[in-house]
C-alpha cells in the first residue's frame, strides 16, 4: 500500500495535489510519502516484534539525511557501504551502536572513521579486509566489533545485476573458507568476533532463498560457538522486492515467520538490513512532457527527467509504471517515455499504453523511492533534481534543486590554460 492515489482525477501524495507541488518545486523531482515509509517501517518492526531484533535501514537505496532521519527516529540504525553513508548517519542523528558496515572495498580512513565512532559491526568481506581492520584496531588501541559476510551460494531468482549470493559474485567469503577465517579472526588481537552476516541479492519475490541461506548460515553459527566463539548477532541482509509491475512478493510478515521459524533454536539478535521494500513504493519522480514525437515504429513522449536522475530502467531493464498526474478521458496511445539524454538507453518506460500525452502534461515514474535519487548522476551536465516529503497536508523540501554552480563545485581551470 502506498499514499499516492487519485481524488477524482487529480494524483496526491497523501492529503496534497501532486500538480500543486510541481507548480511551487519545477520539475523533475522526487516525491516522498512520511505516511508510507513510517508505515513500511512499523510493519518490518512488527513482523519481528517477537524476537530480539535491530532493523538497519540500507542507506544506499535512500540516502537522504531527513529520510535516514525518519527511521533513526523510529529506534532503527542504518546498514552503510561507505565512510560518506556514515557521514549521512551521524548528520541524521543515528546511534552509532545501531550501524553495521558492508562492503567489498571498505578504505583505511573509512575503517577508522568506523572504528572512532565506534559502530555496533562490521560486515567483513575478505580475509585482507579482516586483517587490515585487526591492524588499524590495534594501532587505535581499541577492539573492531566484527562479522564476516558469508556468501551462501542460494540462487535469488533476480537480476544477475543485483544477486550478490551466489560463488561467481564478487561479495562475502564463501561458506567453507569462511570456518578458516573465523578462526584466523578468532586468533587476532584486535578484533572480537560477534556475529555472523549475508545478503544474498536484491527485489527478491520468494521467501525460499532467504530460507535456504539461514540454514546454511545457521549450521555455520552452531559450529563457530561449539569452538568457543560468542556469535551475539545473526544479520541476513536485505532484499525483500516489491511490486513494480505484476510482481507479488511475500509480505513483511510472511518473510519474518518463515526466518524466525529457521532462528528458534539459534538464540541471537536478529539483524535486518531492508532498503527497497521499505522506500521503493513510498517515492515516484514527478516529470514535465517536454515534447510528443509520432515515429514511423514508435511514438515517443520526450519528459524533462533522464537516465541520470532514475537509471534503473536503463540499468536493469527495469519496469516502472508511469502513470498521468491529471487523469483524462483522451484516447490512448503507445509510446515510449524518453529523456533528453543523448544516449539510446535513455528511457524511463517502454511501449506504455498511456492517454495521448500532450506539452506540459505531467507523468509521475511510480515506485521510485529506492536506488532513484540515490544512484542519480549530473550526466549531460544536468542538475540533480529536488526531493520533497510529504506530511499529510504539509510539503517540505529535503534536497534542494543543484543549480549550474553546483555543477561545477571544485573544478580548476589550471593557471597556464587561463
Ligand atoms: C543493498 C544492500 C541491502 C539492501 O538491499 P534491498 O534489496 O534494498 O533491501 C542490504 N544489505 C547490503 C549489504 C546491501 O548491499
Amino acid at each position: 500500500m502506498h499514499d499516492f492515489q487519485y481524488r477524482g482525477d487529480e494524483l496526491l501524495c497523501e492529503e496534497v495535489p501532486v500538480r500543486g507541488i510541481a507548480e511551487t518545486v519545477g520539475t523533475p523531482f522526487y516525491l516522498y510519502s512520511l505516511n508510507t515509509l513510517e508505515s513500511h517501517f512499523r510493519a518490518f518492526q512488527n513482523a519481528f516484534s517477537k524476537v530480539d531484533h535491530l532493523i538497519c535501514f540500507s542507506a544506499k537505496a535512500n540516502s537522504n539525511i531527513a529520510i535516514l532521519r525518519i527511521f533513526v527516529r523510529m529506534g532503527g540504525g542504518v546498514d552503510v557501504v561507505s565512510g560518506g553513508e556514515l557521514f549521512r548517519s551521524m548528520k541524521a542523528s543515528a546511534s552509532p551502536d545501531k550501524i553495521v558496515y558492508s562492503g567489498v572495498g571498505k578504505r583505511e580512513e573509512e575503517i577508522e572513521y568506523a572504528l572512532e565512532l565506534p559502530i555496533l559491526m562490521f560486515n567483513i568481506e575478505s580475509t585482507q579486509e579482516l586483517i587490515l581492520i585487526d591492524r588499524i584496531a590495534g594501532r587505535m588501541r581499541t577492539k573492531a566489533p566484527i562479522a564476516l559476510r558469508v556468501n551462501p551460494d542460494v540462487d535469488p531468482k533476480t537480476h544477475p545485476y543485483i544477486s550478490t549470493g551466489l560463488k561467481k559474485n564478487k561479495f562475502g567469503i564463501n561458506l567453507q573458507k569462511s570456518l578458516d577465517d573465523y578462526r584466523l579472526a578468532n586468533t587476532l588481537p584486535n578484533v572480537k568476533v560477534i556475529g555472523v552476516s549475508c545478503h544474498i541479492g536484491s527485489q527478491l519475490t520468494e521467501v525460499r532463498p532467504f530460507v535456504e541461506a539461514v540454514q546454511r548460515i545457521k549450521e555455520l553459527v552452531l559450529k563457530l560457538r561449539a569452538e568457543g566463539m560468542n556469535i551475539q548477532y545473526m544479520d541476513i541482509g536485505g532484499g525483500l522486492g516489491i511490486t513494480y509491475n505484476q510482481e507479488e512478493p511475500p509480505h513483511p510478515r510472511d518473510y519474518a515467520r518463515a526466518l524466525m521459524k529457521e532462528l528458534k533454536e539459534i538464540d541471537c539478535t536478529l539483524i535486518l538490513e531492508p532498503g527497497r521494500v521499505i522506500v521503493g513504493n513510498a517515492g515516484v519522480l514527478v516529470t514535465k512532457v517536454l515534447y510528443t514525437k509520432e515515429g514511423d515504429e514508435k511514438n515517443f513522449i520526450v519528459v524533462d527527467a533522464a537516465m541520470n536522475d532514475l537509471i534503473r530502467p536503463s540499468l536493469y531493464g527495469s519496469y516502472q509504471r508511469v502513470q498521468p498526474v491529471h487523469r483524462s478521458d483522451r484516447p490512448e496511445w503507445t509510446a515510449d517515455v524518453v529523456g533528453p539524454i543523448c544516449e539510446s538507453s535513455d528511457f524511463l518506460a517502454k511501449d506504455r499504453k498511456l492517454p495521448k500525452a500532450e506539452q506540459g502534461d505531467l507523468l509521475a515514474v511510480m515506485s521510485a523511492g529506492a536506488y532513484g535519487f540515490s544512484m542519480s548522476s549530473n550526466y549531460n551536465s544536468r542538475p540533480r533534481v529536488a526531493e520533497v516529503l510529504v506530511d499529510k497536508d504539509k510539503v517540505f523540501v529535503i534536497r534542494q534543486r543543484e543549480d549550474y554552480d553546483d555543477l561545477i563545485r571544485g573544478e580548476i581551470i589550471p593557471d597556464f590554460l587561463k
